[in-house]
């Protein structure tokens, strides 16, 4: 069956939707009638995204959709997905290890480890004030763009364990330079941080409740 989005529309108007697909994207028209192989990383990924927005969603859910791509590549995919959710109201699920990229993109975020959510909230709150040690951490390691200034690197120890076996208590507990006793013994609950909409999994965190023994 076809999609909704589709179904009933002449060749000429599906060639149309598409050829303003790639439009949006920034892809010339003429890229339609050339093979995957004749043309570069950057136009493939952008492509796709376009192959994406044919349909008109309402809600894109993209994996790392930059990562492949080289810096300069990146940032214009990157400020063409702005534009598209300023002007179409589109929502969008960013998935990413690039922090970077999460800041300049994203209004809430949600930071995972070992597929659960240790913090959350507006960008602005987590990435200005991060409460969760693995969120800190990974601040930490984002490059600064100037060559005479550094911050000063709270480096993670270990590795991460294996995720169909996570530790108890706080997943995190084996490479947090802070971990109590308790954190050995009882996952923390997600619990308000300072700032409206700022959630954090952490036993540290100012608003934690008293965990439960386990
Ligand atoms: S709950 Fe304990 S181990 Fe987990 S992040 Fe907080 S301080 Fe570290």
């Amino acid at each position: 069956d076809e999609p909704l989005a589709v179904a009933g529309l002449t060749p000429a108007d599906r060639r149309r939707r598409i050829s303003a697909a790639l439009d949006a994207m920034g892809l010339d028209p003429a890229l339609l009638d050339r093979w995957p192989h004749q043309v570069s990383g950057g136009q493939r990924q952008r492509a796709v995204l376009a192959r994406a927005l044919s349909l008109d969603p309402s809600v894109l859910v993209l994996d790392e959709p930059v990562s492949a791509l080289d810096v300069s590549v990146q940032a214009q995919v990157v400020n063409h997905l702005a534009a598209l959710a300023r002007d179409r109201g589109l929502a969008m699920v960013f998935i990413s290890h690039d922090l970077g990229v999460v800041g300049h993109l994203a209004h809430r975020v949600a930071v995972l480890y070992l597929g659960r959510v240790v913090e959350t909230g507006p960008v602005d709150a987590v990435f200005g004030a991060p409460a969760h040690p693995y969120t800190r951490a990974l601040l930490d390691a984002v490059p600064v763009a100037h060559p005479g200034l550094r911050r000063p690197r709270r480096r993670l120890q270990g590795e991460p364990p294996a995720i169909l076996n996570p530790p108890a208590g706080c997943a995190f507990h084996p490479r947090c330079p802070l971990a109590l006793e308790i954190c050995r013994r009882a996952r923390p609950g997600l619990a308000p941080g300072a700032a409206a909409g700022h959630l954090v999994a952490c036993h540290l965190s100012v608003n934690a409740p008293i965990p439960a023994e386990v």
